[in-house]
């Protein structure tokens, strides 16, 4: 843990962009124990993929104070679970759609949700996403007409690649956009076999899995 928090924090005092950079534990593959040892070491932000895993994991660490972030596909006929578990970021809104969708359910239950659009900038064609070209007139639509969800800022996934080049291809795409949007706070990108990249290119929120339970002491 302490030599990933290191190398993070090397990277960010290089690249220079921003003052701080959130950790999200990626918690899917791993069970509550494993949790609630990253947990006794200081890491309270933990992300899951699937609403199912997030309502077992909620409940089974419900006396922790962790902030729960979703961060995989959102299927509409889920929401409503979701919102029941008042997560502290949804990551992967991925459609002006599901947007709408979401809003309407939680206008019925008088709530507000933080999220992040997510943009698919490797344009890869099994990846959730908007097409970066579309990416700030959606982001501003549902600004304009989904009053419930919070914009935060953008979230995306890096180039399944060996390829360096194509790799910050994708996150420089979105790390431009990300200051386009005047409002945006927050820049989700980069992975356990990525993470360094992406601080490169202007991350302000990361999202490691593998790398970090494998190094859980
Ligand atoms: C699984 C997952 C991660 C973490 O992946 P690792 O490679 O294990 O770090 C990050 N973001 C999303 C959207 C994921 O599904």
């Amino acid at each position: 843990m302490k030599q990933i928090l290191n190398l993070i924090e090397n990277e960010r005092q290089k690249a220079n962009l921003h003052d701080k950079i959130n950790l999200i534990a990626v918690s899917k593959y791993v069970d509550e124990n494993a949790i609630k040892i990253l947990y006794n070491k200081g890491q309270t932000s933990f992300g899951e993929n699937k609403v199912q895993d997030l309502k077992q994991k909620t409940e089974k660490l419900n006396s922790y104070n962790i902030n729960w972030h979703f961060i995989g596909r959102l299927q509409k006929n889920k929401i409503n679970h979701l919102i029941e578990l008042n997560p502290t970021l949804v990551h992967s809104i991925d459609s002006y759609e599901l947007a709408l969708a979401y809003h309407e359910r939680l206008i019925k239950k008088e709530k507000t949700q933080d999220i992040l659009l997510q943009i698919n900038s490797s344009k890869e064609l099994s990846k959730a996403g908007v097409s970066p070209n579309k990416a700030i007139e959606i982001y501003e639509k549902i600004q304009l007409n989904c009053p419930t969800l919070k914009l935060k800022g953008i979230m995306s996934i890096g180039a399944n690649s060996e390829d360096k080049a194509k790799i910050i291809d994708s996150f420089s795409i979105t790390y431009e956009i990300f200051k386009q949007l005047k409002t945006a706070q927050i820049c989700s990108m980069g992975m356990s076999g990525d993470f360094k990249l992406a601080i490169k290119c202007g991350s302000n929120m990361l999202r490691l899995g593998s790398i970090l339970f494998k190094n859980i002491n």
